[in-house]
């Protein structure tokens, strides 16, 4: 039966799906520099209840941003010509067309558990919970990294977000109880068993509900400022820095490019070295590479904030193994591996040191490495 048939008969293709969010345990700002990255998915993910539509409409509807359904005429999507949230499930249509597929109109009812703008991934998760209905719908046959180059393109492009790869292939590719070891110039995967409870180990998040201006920008100029220095040393992107030749490129780049550079060749390696520790089992030893890799972000990348800074000092001093920020920075969550029986302490801790600084109290959850994309009904 064809879908126009199916919808006639009262039965068009529907179903529901569920995306998540994630947070990267290691390889900030790496994804955009071809380099590693090592997220897990959230427990929280976007649902979305898809039924296809066959008069070229496109209707969605968000439990979080209320009000009516958006109503938007597939033929006519163009990039930037979408404001408000409904820009995000629309970039994905547009996507799927711009690259070919006959694809239409659906009425898409979201409901997002993944906060929003706290640095862990809503945007993926509405463009991946989307872009897998409409594969599975459609019968595309897209495989995960297919998907969720698409979901990026559709960030890029539509939305006109120039993120990396991670967000999307963490929404789409993580599996319950790994992490994901994702190299972002090929997408050559690898699951990495994360069993924090049987290690006596919790990852704990803590959104700092404070999201500073300067982000978008920010991360505009950082990433152009990565690409200039893999130009001007004649590489194909920072990951082609060895981090033996390290010192040496740093002397032929200006000086404002020295820290960004320094982070992003570091980060890659801590990456590595964080993969070496899980390989044997050791979870507890990705503690200090953490607390690395948040110094690393706020001295030479200068992507945190006093929020940040406050929750990852304040959970360390409280007994966490390690602790940094993650996401793009400038506010979002900061995550914290803890011993079980240090967990509520750490929490605490945090809660308290942001009332005693007059910020808003962080929201805390415990994050276990939950699956990707999938149909639920
Ligand atoms: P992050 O992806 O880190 O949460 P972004 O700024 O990239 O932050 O994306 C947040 C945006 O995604 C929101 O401002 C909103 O437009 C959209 N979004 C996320 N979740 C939902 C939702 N449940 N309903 C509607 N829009 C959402
Ligand atoms: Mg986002």
């Amino acid at each position: 039966m064809t879908d126009a048939q199916s919808v006639r008969d009262g039965a068009a293709p529907a179903g529901v799906w569920a995306a998540p969010g994630r947070v990267n345990l290691i390889g900030e700002h790496t994804d955009y520099n071809d380099g590693f990255v090592l997220p897990v998915a959230l427990p929280q993910a976007a649902r979305a209840d898809v039924r296809l539509r066959t008069d070229g409409l496109l209707r969605l509807h968000s439990e979080q941003a209320g009000g009516g359904p958006v109503e938007l005429a597939v033929a006519d999507l163009v990039p930037g010509g979408v404001d408000g949230w409904a820009k995000y499930p629309a970039a994905v249509v547009w996507t799927l067309r711009a690259a070919g597929y006959g694809v239409g109109g659906a009425d898409v009812r979201i409901d997002s558990s993944v906060p929003t703008g706290a640095g862990l991934s809503s945007s993926a998760a509405i463009e991946c919970v989307v872009a897998t209905a409409y594969n599975d719908l459609h019968g595309l046959g897209l495989d995960g990294p297919a998907l969720a180059r698409l979901a990026q393109r559709a960030e890029n492009e539509f939305v006109g977000v120039p993120c990396g790869i991670m967000d999307q292939m963490a929404s789409v590719c993580c599996t319950e109880g790994n992490a994901l070891f994702l190299d972002t110039r090929d997408l050559a995967q690898r699951q990495v068993p994360l069993d924090l409870a049987g290690a006596g180990l919790r990852l704990l998040v803590i959104d700092t509900r404070v999201k500073h201006d300067l982000a978008d920008g920010a991360y505009a100029e950082l990433r152009a400022g990565c690409e200039r220095a893999a130009a001007l040393l004649g590489l194909p992107a920072l990951r082609d820095l060895d981090p033996a030749g390290l010192a040496a490129a740093l002397e032929r780049l200006p000086a404002e490019l020295r820290p960004p550079v320094r982070h992003v060749v570091t980060e890659n390696a801590r990456v590595r070295e964080a993969i070496a520790h899980l390989d044997l089992g050791d979870l507890a030893a990705l503690g200090p590479i953490l607390t690395a890799g948040h110094a690393s972000l706020r001295d030479d990348y200068e992507v945190s904030c006093p929020e940040t800074d406050l929750a990852v000092d304040t959970a360390v001093a409280a007994g966490a193994l390690g602790a940094r920020m993650t996401g793009g920075g400038f506010g979002g969550s900061v995550i914290a591996l803890t011993a079980a029986d240090t967990l509520d302490a750490v929490a605490a801790a945090v809660t308290t040191a942001f009332t005693d600084a007059g910020y808003a109290a962080p929201r805390t959850f415990t994050a276990v490495p939950a699956r990707g994309a999938h149909r639920i009904g």
